[in-house]
């Protein structure tokens, strides 16, 4: 498939038209940002780690009964997918407290919950993506209450797969985002991506954090950890 016209430059991914209206290629870079934009920087490898994880998480969703947007990978960086509407919500699932949990409620991190929890941002960078309720996505039309069920359930879906698959590596998934689109037909599926830059990863006996925080907190080790956490995924 041939990448045609720019359609979109984001902060970790372009988006590319082909010949089919239907699909778009994306490609992954290694640009790195995180509170908001204020921090900037370069992850090198980043992008082909993002990339081939990500669809692998894709692949196995899809097995577990989570149609998502994943078509075929094209390279190391670039991926053929399906070409949804993103639904402006930012999902959120979380196993055990960290970030922006931690701190809204005066919790420590590392606290695990009896159950997962969710919860939404409005997928809007001029009002800096504020928490929202499905009330409030209603009300603002974000998404149909048929919509957000869907979500939902797919959300938590995604958790327990993700859950037990990356404690088979080793690895515990506190927290992580997706975001999901409509097909031209209105069908919800999975879409952007599913990596170290959307999850909190943590070693199962060290606690040693495997994912962008590493970059976020200037804890160092950022390009190893993104390394060592692809090395698990792929059975290196
Ligand atoms: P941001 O827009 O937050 O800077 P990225 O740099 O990751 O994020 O840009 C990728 C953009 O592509 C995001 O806005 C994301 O919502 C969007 N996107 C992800 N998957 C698809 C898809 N299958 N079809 C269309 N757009 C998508
Ligand atoms: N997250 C994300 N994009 C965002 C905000 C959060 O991918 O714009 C992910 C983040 O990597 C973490 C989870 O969502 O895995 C929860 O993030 P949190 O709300 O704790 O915010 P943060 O501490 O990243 O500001």
């Amino acid at each position: 498939m041939e990448k045609k016209q720019q359609l979109y430059e984001g902060k970790a991914k372009k988006v590319y038209a082909t010949s089919d209206p239907e699909l778009v290629i994306v490609s992954y870079k290694d640009d790195a940002t995180a509170f908001d934009g204020l921090k900037k920087g370069t992850i090198v490898g980043k992008g082909a780690v993002n990339n081939r994880m990500s669809n692998m998480m894709m692949k196995l969703l899809e097995k577990s009964g989570v149609p998502t947007h994943f078509v075929e990978e094209l390279s190391d960086r670039e991926t053929l997918v399906k070409k949804v509407s993103i639904v402006p919500l930012e999902v959120i699932i979380r196993n055990v407290s960290a970030g922006s949990f931690a701190k809204r409620y005066g919790v420590e991190e590392g606290i695990p919950f009896d159950e997962p929890t969710i919860e939404f941002s409005y997928k809007n960078d001029d009002l800096h993506d504020p928490l929202l309720n499905s009330y409030h996505a209603l009300a603002l039309h974000l998404a149909t209450k048929e919509e957000i069920g869907t979500i939902k359930a797919y959300a938590f879906k995604v958790n327990e797969v993700l859950k037990a698959y990356f404690l088979s590596i080793g690895v515990k998934l506190i927290d992580f985002k997706l975001e999901f689109g409509r097909l031209k037909d209105g069908t919800i599926v999975l879409a952007d991506e599913i990596s170290p830059d959307t999850c909190r990863f943590w070693d199962a006996q060290t606690n040693e954090k495997l994912d962008k925080d590493r970059f976020r907190r200037d804890l160092g080790g950022v390009e190893d950890a993104y390394r060592e956490i692809f090395q698990r995924v792929a059975g290196k």
